[in-house]
């Protein structure tokens, strides 16, 4: 991407504010937001996220990607035919999550959509800060594990098909692309696919809207439609020296060949196996929920912690929190 000056738009006359390289675009401000709409839209049909779908609940951070999928969702939610909801979970990581939490509350009620927050600290009694302490885990990897926990369990509690999440293009290309250097089957990294369909009882599905747009647009698209997200980064993000590896010699290729970061993540998502189903799950003995050796990783995990397995407290509070 880069802003020409003194372009008109392809579309009408008024001034252009960005040029989309990829498609070779010059594009104002008002065709900009409906082109990325529209390409968001696509997304959506090309790869049936709600096809079989009537209640979707949203994963709301707080940051730009999350909002702005609430917001695109949000629009066109009738032309779609799902009824929507915001989850947000408070991490309790000081500052940062008091924003997120306003952030993601102001904007659901801004767009008409119902929102339940949860908190780290009341479903487990601990905040992320403090469980990293406890643990000495890495707080990616024990956030990722708890936000997927609490996400999949609040759409099989409060009776939602799907979740989705903001996860873009350039995020998931750069694990994906990790992943296979490190040698990991495919399986194992089938898991940022476009959509990865559910299991009564144990999965909701989940769908990514933004596969196929890139960082960079979600942020011209945050921008220009006001949205309110928090810019600053969580305190615990970081990024590793293969990631970002693999994100430079990404963005060197895609800008030597505008769109080559789109046509492998279509050929990923085409050549990506999903294999999960009911009869090869275990349930977890403590708490219900799918595992592989018959304990979940919630549970494993806060057998360490707590001295007890946390799964179906979390369950059961996760079940009487009410929209806000
Ligand atoms: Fe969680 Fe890591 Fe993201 Fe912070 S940066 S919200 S700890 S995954
Ligand atoms: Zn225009
Ligand atoms: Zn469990």
């Amino acid at each position: 991407m880069n802003t020409p000056l003194h372009v008109k738009c392809a579309k009408c006359e008024k001034g252009a504010v960005v040029r989309v390289t990829y498609a070779r675009l010059n594009l104002c401000s008002e065709h900009y937001i409906e082109y990325f709409e529209k390409r968001v839209l696509k997304t959506i049909e090309k790869y049936g996220l709600f096809k079989n779908t009537k209640r979707v609940l949203v994963a709301v951070s707080g940051g730009k990607d999350s909002l702005t999928v609430l917001r695109v969702l949000s629009k066109y939610r009738d032309v779609l035919g799902v009824t929507l909801a915001g989850v947000h979970l408070d991490l309790g990581v000081g500052v940062y999550s008091e924003r997120s939490r306003e952030a993601a509350l102001s904007t659901c009620s801004d767009h008409g959509v119902e929102c339940r927050a949860v908190s780290l600290s009341d479903l487990l009694g601990y905040t992320l800060p403090e469980l990293v302490r406890k643990t000495r885990r890495p707080p990616c990897s024990l956030c990722g594990l708890i936000k997927r926990y609490v996400f999949n369990v609040a759409a099989l509690e409060w009776g939602f098909d799907v979740v989705v999440t903001g996860h873009h293009m350039d995020d998931i290309l750069v694990f994906r692309v990790k992943e296979m250097l490190m040698g990991q089957r495919e399986s194992e990294v089938a898991k940022l696919l476009p959509f990865t369909p559910g299991v009564t009882g144990f999965y909701a599905a989940r769908a990514r809207p933004l596969y196929e747009v890139y960082e960079w647009e979600i942020e011209l698209y945050s921008k220009l439609t006001g949205l309110k997200y928090v810019e600053a980064q969580c305190p615990f993000k970081y990024r590793d020296i293969i990631s970002s590896s693999v994100a430079e010699m990404l963005g060197k290729i895609d800008s030597e060949i505008p769109g080559f970061k789109i046509t492998l993540a279509r050929r990923l998502a085409k050549r990506t196996r999903w294999d999960v189903n009911a009869e090869k799950i275990t349930p977890c003995q403590y708490c219900g929920m799918p595992s592989s050796s018959g304990v979940c990783a919630l549970c494993k995990f806060t057998l360490k912690t707590h001295g007890k397995p946390m799964g179906l407290v979390v369950r059961e509070k996760l079940k009487s929190t009410k929209p806000i």
